[in-house]
This record gives C-alpha cells, structure tokens and sequence, in this order.
C-alpha cells in the first residue's frame, strides 16, 4: 500500500523561499575582496538571485549546463547558489588552489559554459583562457567601476547583469533527482574526479547538518563558514543557514587570524566551521589571551584530524566547545560528528579529550562500516582498524562523466581511509590508506603520533610519516613545526613521546621545518613529504622493541 502523503520534490531554490518568507531581515554579512564589509538581508540575496537567474536565461543558460565559479565566500557566490542550481543548471565551484593544469582540465571536463570569478582570481582566469578549447563567458563577480582592464577578451560585468535584469522569476519544479552542483576532488593521486550532488542529497544533507548532534544550527546562530564554497559547499552551512534562518557571516579572502578574529567579534559569531590549519593562525592571533571569543560557542573542525591540543585551547582558554567532524567531497560533505553521548558528560577531563580525539558518530542517513582485506566486517571495539566504507543518500554512487570509474564494492563507497569504531559508535581515524606505515608487516598509526606530539607545549603541528628503512620495511618519521618562541629539539620531543605509544611506535628521528607543503583543501601533502625525506633512513639499522 502506498502512503498517502504529498509529492514535493526537495529543491535547493526551496531553502531560499523559505528564508525569504520567514527570516527576510535576517543579516548575511560579506567581507568583500573589494576590501570593505557588505551587509544585506535574505530577502535582498533572494531578489538578486532571480535577478541573477533571469540573466542565466539570457546568457542561454538551459537545464543541466554547468556554470562555474572561482570564488571566495561572499554574497554573489552565494546568489550563484541558489540562481543557477534552482535554476536547474549544475553550479560548478572550482577551487583556485588546484595547479592551474587542473583548473584547465576540469573547466574542459565539466565543459562549463560561464565562469564567473572575484577579482583576486583575474590572473588565472587571463592565464586560462589561452589553454581552453573552446571559448567560454566570462564574469567578473563586481560593480562597472572595479571592473579590471584585460587584454585577453571579452568579459562581463556581473552587477550589470543583475540590474539588467527583472527580480520576478518563477522557480521552476523539477525532479528532486536533479544535478544541483559538481565539486572535484583535490586530486593527490591522478586527474581530480567530479561529484555531482543533486536537489535532493543537498536538502538531506542540510537537514543532517542543523542538527542538534551535528553542527545545532538555529535562528538564534550567526554562522561563519571559514570552510570556502569550493570545498564542498563550504560543508552545506549557507543551505542550513537559509533552512534554518541564521545569520550568515562570509569571510571572503581575508582567512588570516586577525581578520578571522576581527569578523567573529563585530559580528558576534556564534558557529564557524574550518580545517584546522585555519583555526591555528587564529590561535596563533589570540595567544596569550583567555575569552577571546566570547561570542562563540563552537567551532566545528574537520577536513583533517583536529589535535587535543587544538580542542583543549578552544575550550579551556576560551570556553568554545569544539565539534570534531568528518567527511569527504564524495559524502557532500558530512559522515560523523563528535558530539558527546550523556554518559560521557561527566568523565574526567583527559577522558573527555579521548572521546575527542575521535571524528566522531555517524549522523543519521549515513550507514559506515570498517571492512578487512576481503570485504568482512570487523568488530566496533575501539581497536580492531579497517577500511572505512560508507553508503547513505547523500554519497556519491559515481564520478562526473567518468563511464570506466567503478567507485562502489558491494553497495559501499570505500572511503581510502582506515578507522576503529568503539561499542558507542564513535569512529576514529588512524590513517588515509595510502599513509598508514607499515614497519616489520605491522601498522603504525600516523594520526596516533601526530596527536601525542601535538600535546607538547613547543609543537605547533606534527605530520607522520612511513619512510623506507632497510631492515623494518617502513619507520615513521615525525616532522614537526615549532610554536613560536620555542626551542624544543628532538631529544625532549622524543622523551615526551615515550610511554604514551607501544614502544615500536615511537619515531625514530624528528625533524623541524618552519612550515608543511599544503595541498589545494589545507592539507598536509604527505606524499611530497614522502619524497622530499624517503630516503632519510637509508643505511640504518634503528633498533625496535616490539
Ligand atoms: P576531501 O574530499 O578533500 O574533503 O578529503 C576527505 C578526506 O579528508 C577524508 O577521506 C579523510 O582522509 C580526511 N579527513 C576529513 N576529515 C577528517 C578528520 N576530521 N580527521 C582526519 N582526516 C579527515
């Protein structure tokens, strides 16, 4: 028997409606690449999104052409959101921190039809449009008097367009199954490979993310999504905002400490989201300080394994409760948040940080497992590790225009990374795949060593490496940058290591750098790590207690 329940497609243009209607005065504030703050409010971003769909139409934008973006996190890229997807084209953000043979690549592979780009990014716009094949539109996200003077051909104005344009524009209904915007993966190994989100998985997905146990997002928040619209939607926080009626804060260029810290006071920021290497330089900014956000109540941190030192100063010095997350470009992007269960309130507080240190549990909608090498599950007990697979209505079942690429085994996405999970659910990362270190035929966790040297007053981060040693096979070497003002030297680092890891875990060498190669999503490229130092125990003979 089938139920008897309406037919609506979840659309994304769906979350605009509802803002419009009942948050219209809702703040979104934009720190502009122009330099100055920009203020308006929902029901301005939804009258200049029809206006903005209305010249999609003129430009001969149809159903399922993508439209790209480079941009930073402000209001026009916001407008873009809701103007091509509910549209029914495929919003594309390009992240500009790919090499730009990457850029050219996916632009081509996509097959964009306009990309619309800040002024920052106006040198690598004029260096791709040599390299396209096909010529393309071009729009530069500004007013007529910032627009840049370019010899390289033709480009539109993007304020022009709005103004030449009616605000009355009927959404269109369509199939919640729908592409609604494409994102590729940062490609550390080959091409990066396109995930297409649809209507539907973008409007699950928001309803997962608000939350109370994920990222608790109401009307009363003021959201600061550090984490760019490029990667990963900025984690879907602008669609909650919209679903939620939040105010919205959009950091645009300025991601140092100081401007970060600037934005979170005047506008009272209650949430915000970032990897860690952003909130670093905002600790960095306030060290010394205790309170220095009293505003904000917490900041969820993912992307890559966010420190106990890192939660403990959030939350001990400045009282800002840390939300440890976990996801991939493949799971649009949310898989598990560290949000404490009731029984784990009351525990010690090294006990607390343990339970932290994990990404955390599933939200509901995404169904994981950890598998061995021949597809079996393996037990939640905390320490059995193994490859994470995952299925839920908004993981990717294929990539973009790839026919040859069979990314699914069995129904599940395997993750390429490696977990335990506890008997509570809580899941923790040990390793990507490719990074785990195998010494003597067994597995050394690399996140295990990065977090206990981290606890060290004197390290300012830590990356793990396997590199090749002649009687082990693999031994980790630790890479470590230094807080400012310290002088720690491996023999102390080393010392402090010992006893809080199996013995054969310990690094055999430490080495201090003033900083780490980062890839295009602010991680750690251990790869080129892994090349620069491979070699760095050849002809030793490390003795290991096992
Ligand atoms: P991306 O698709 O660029 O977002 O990268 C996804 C990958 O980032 C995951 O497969 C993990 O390897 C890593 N990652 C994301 N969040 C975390 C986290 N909280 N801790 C450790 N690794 C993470």
């Amino acid at each position: 028997m089938i139920g008897l329940m309406m037919q609506q497609p979840l659309l994304v243009a769906s979350l605009l409606t509802h803002a419009e209607r009942h948050h219209a005065s809702q703040e979104i504030v934009s720190r502009r690449v122009e330099g100055d703050i920009h203020r308006y409010r929902f029901a301005d971003l939804a009258r200049r999104s029809r206006r903005m769909a209305n010249a999609l139409v003129t430009l001969g934008i149809r159903p399922g052409d993508r439209v790209a973006t480079l941009a930073w996190n402000g209001y026009r890229h916001l407008e873009l959101n809701f103007a091509v997807s509910g549209s029914g084209a495929v919003l594309h953000t390009i992240n500009p921190r790919l090499h730009l043979d990457q850029i050219a690549y996916i632009v081509e592979h996509a097959d964009d039809r306009i990309i619309f780009f800040d002024l920052t990014f106006l040198p690598i716009i004029d260096a791709l449009r040599a390299r396209l094949v096909e010529p393309r539109l071009f729009v530069a996200m500004c007013d007529p008097e910032h627009m840049p003077e370019t010899q390289d051909g033709p480009l539109l104005c993007y304020e022009d367009l709005i103004d030449a344009h009616s605000d009355r524009y009927d959404w269109p209904s369509m199939d919640e199954n729908t592409a609604s915007s494409l994102c590729y993966t940062s490609g550390t190994t080959g091409q990066p490979k396109g995930v297409l989100y649809s209507h539907r998985s973008t409007i699950l997905h928001s309803y997962a993310g608000a939350l109370p146990d994920a990222f608790n997002c109401s009307a009363r928040d003021t959201i600061l999504p550090v984490v760019p619209m490029f990667h990963v939607n900025a984690w879907g926080l602008p669609f909650i905002a919209c679903m939620v009626g939040a105010k919205l804060v959009l950091p645009g260029a300025a991601l140092d400490g100081k401007s970060l810290h600037e934005l979170i006071q005047t506008e009272q920021v209650t949430v915000s989201a970032g990897v860690p290497t952003i909130w670093q330089g905002l600790l960095a900014h306030v060290s010394g300080r205790n309170n220095a956000f009293p505003s904000m109540k917490r900041t969820i941190i993912g992307g890559a394994a966010c420190s106990t030192s890192m939660a403990a100063q959030f939350q001990k010095l400045h009282n800002v409760d840390v939300l440890h997350a976990w996801g991939m470009t493949e799971l649009s992007p949310l898989g598990t948040v560290c949000s404490f269960k009731a029984h784990q309130l009351a525990l010690p507080d090294d006990e607390r940080y343990a339970v932290q240190a994990k990404q955390g549990r599933m939200v509901y909608g995404i169904d994981m497992q950890i598998v061995g090498p021949n597809g079996q599950p393996l037990p939640w007990d905390g320490e059995t590790v193994g490859d994470l697979v995952v299925r839920g209505p908004w993981v990717a079942s294929a990539y973009f225009n790839e026919p040859g690429l069979q990314p699914l085994c069995d129904g599940w996405f395997p993750t390429g990374d490696m977990a335990r999970i506890d008997s509570d659910g809580f899941m923790q990362i040990t390793d990507r795949s490719k990074d785990v270190i195998k010494s003597g035929g067994e597995w050394i966790s690399s996140i295990d060593i990065e977090n206990i040297a981290c606890l060290h007053p004197g390290v300012s981060s830590a990356t793990c490496i396997g590199v090749h040693h002649p009687k082990w096979d693999e031994r980790p070497l630790l890479l470590v940058t230094r807080s400012s003002g310290s002088t720690l030297d491996k023999d102390e680092l080393l010392t402090f290591i010992e006893g809080k890891l199996a013995r054969w875990w310990k690094p055999d060498d430490v080495i201090f750098l003033d900083a780490f190669p980062l890839g295009a999503t602010g991680k750690v490229l251990k790869n080129k790590l892994r090349e620069q130092y491979g070699d760095h125990y050849a002809g030793r003979d490390a003795p290991r207690q096992v």
